[in-house]
């Protein structure tokens, strides 16, 4: 093997790792920056660079903040709700509505036995050092799947023993959207998770 090819063989398994992303697409991408010789892979070497620089993961709520600042979880929020989410990028979704105003927790997944996934797999022990006497309400804010349908589940039965009330994101039609396009399961779950207004 050439140094060269040594060199791309390294770039696409390190391709790899990524989530998504197989031998082939690895292949392409890798050749498409090799090819393009200068701007895209220096801007992401640059974004990684600042990705691993200036970034922290907490140890404490899961979420991802800036090394120079504090996390979420350490600022003057509303300290009453608590809302837990499978994953950061979730967080930072409901974050920018600007529609809560609480603390998250990131599981760091969902329950899944088909992916060998089980709740010790995921930062349960760490909830429970958040739920204190402040915590009024925790927001389950799993994804509306299987897996995160399971995990719901599993944090209500978690928290049975605490005294906090325990609500779930709202499941139905998507905003702005119209009947006729909208697939019979989601109509079915809004109709059960129908909300009364008089
Ligand atoms: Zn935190």
């Amino acid at each position: 093997m050439s140094s060269a090819t040594k060199y791309i063989e390294e770039l696409i398994e390190s391709l790899t790792q990524f989530p998504g992303v197989g031998r082939k697409g690895a292949e392409r991408i890798a050749y498409f920056i090799i090819r393009s010789n200068s701007s895209i892979g220096k801007n992401l070497i640059t974004a990684l660079g600042n990705v691993s620089e200036m970034l922290e993961n907490c140890n404490n709520c899961g979420m991802v903040y800036l090394k120079k600042n504090e996390c979420t979880c350490s600022e003057e929020r509303n300290t009453e709700m608590l809302c837990i989410v499978e994953n950061i990028e979730d967080a930072v979704k409901i974050e920018n509505t600007n529609s809560f105003d609480g603390h998250y927790h990131v599981l760091g997944g969902a329950i899944s036995p088909l992916d060998g996934i089980g709740p010790s797999d995921l930062s349960f022990d760490k909830l429970l050092k958040r739920i204190n006497s402040d915590v009024k309400e925790v927001i389950i804010a799993t994804n509306p799947s299987t897996a995160g349908n399971a995990t719901a589940l599993y944090i209500e039965k978690f928290l049975k023993d605490e005294k906090v009330k325990i609500s779930r994101l709202a499941v139905g039609l998507p905003v702005g959207s119209n009947l006729e396009y909208i697939d019979d399961k989601t109509i079915s779950t809004a109709i059960s998770g129908r909300v009364k207004i008089n």
